[in-house]
């Protein structure tokens, strides 16, 4: 495996900007960062103050790109700078045009059941990356279509749904290949809103449905990243992929994953 280390690294975070258009998810408010103030300081330059110190909320699943472990569905803690020891790996990089369900409703299902007028990635569309995958792949990065630049500043609700995976697209995905971590650009690899049943995640996970314990049968060693944006000059292929997340013992916490082309 050859790593080009001359190419400059690129990201495919969306940055995230506290006083200007960003994305949102569920109607969640937008991630805000106002100057600290105590005691008669002001922690901002613009105000008199010495320096500029800033306080924010966000909220990491619904305010941009994020990464994620089972946590995000169990009672118990497991951070992703915890799962992720490790954070380079070999990733693949596809782009996929999601398909309209009443195209695929032979072969691929969701619980709770789809809507004719829904938009989801099928297991056929995932079966056809296998051939791309190297025996060292451990994450896999999914584009989808249409790639508006748009997509960083987008507020996904009920008049706005993303697309999603159907279950024997993401069962396929972690049953049947070695991928431990993925990313998408989709703000949740389940529908918006799908009864609280987040099927496709505890599928990934191993984790029955309902459950809401960690067990041995769960695969802890597993992330999810959602709401990437890969902009249209990467091409699809392998990548060395720097999956960065800081050390906030959280179940999701914002990341920056950064791709660094590779060869065989
Ligand atoms: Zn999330």
């Amino acid at each position: 495996m050859r790593i080009n280390l001359s190419k400059t690294p690129r990201s495919i975070a969306i940055d995230l900007n506290f006083s200007g258009p960003q994305p949102s998810h569920f109607g969640a408010n937008a991630a805000s960062a106002v100057p600290m103030q105590v005691d008669g300081f002001v922690g901002d330059t613009r105000q008199g103050g010495s320096c500029n110190v800033d306080v924010i909320q966000m909220n990491p699943h619904c305010n941009g790109t994020h990464t994620e472990t089972i946590s995000h569905i169990v009672d118990e803690l497991l951070p992703p700078h915890q799962v992720l020891e490790q954070s380079l790996m070999v990733a693949e990089l596809v782009t996929i045009e999601p398909q309209l369900a009443t195209e695929l409703i032979a072969s691929n299902s969701y619980q709770p059941p789809m809507e004719a007028d829904e938009y989801l990635l099928s297991v056929e569309q995932l079966t056809a990356v296998k051939k791309s995958l190297h025996k060292h792949t451990k994450a896999l990065i999914i584009r989808t279509l249409p790639n508006n630049k748009n997509k960083q500043r987008r507020h996904y609700n009920g008049q706005n749904q993303p697309p999603y995976f159907s279950n024997e697209a993401i069962a396929w995905l972690a049953n049947e290949t070695p991928i431990e971590h993925l990313l998408v650009d989709l703000p949740s690899i389940d529908r918006l809103h799908d009864k609280g049943m987040l099927s496709n995640h505890r599928l990934f996970w191993n984790l029955s449905p309902g459950s809401k314990q960690l067990s041995e049968s769960c695969w802890q060693h597993k992330t999810i990243t959602e709401m990437v944006y890969v902009a249209d000059d990467i091409p699809d292929g392998s990548y060395l992929l720097n999956l960065q997340v800081p050390k906030l013992n959280l179940n999701a916490v914002p990341s920056n994953p950064t791709l660094q082309p590779i060869s065989f």
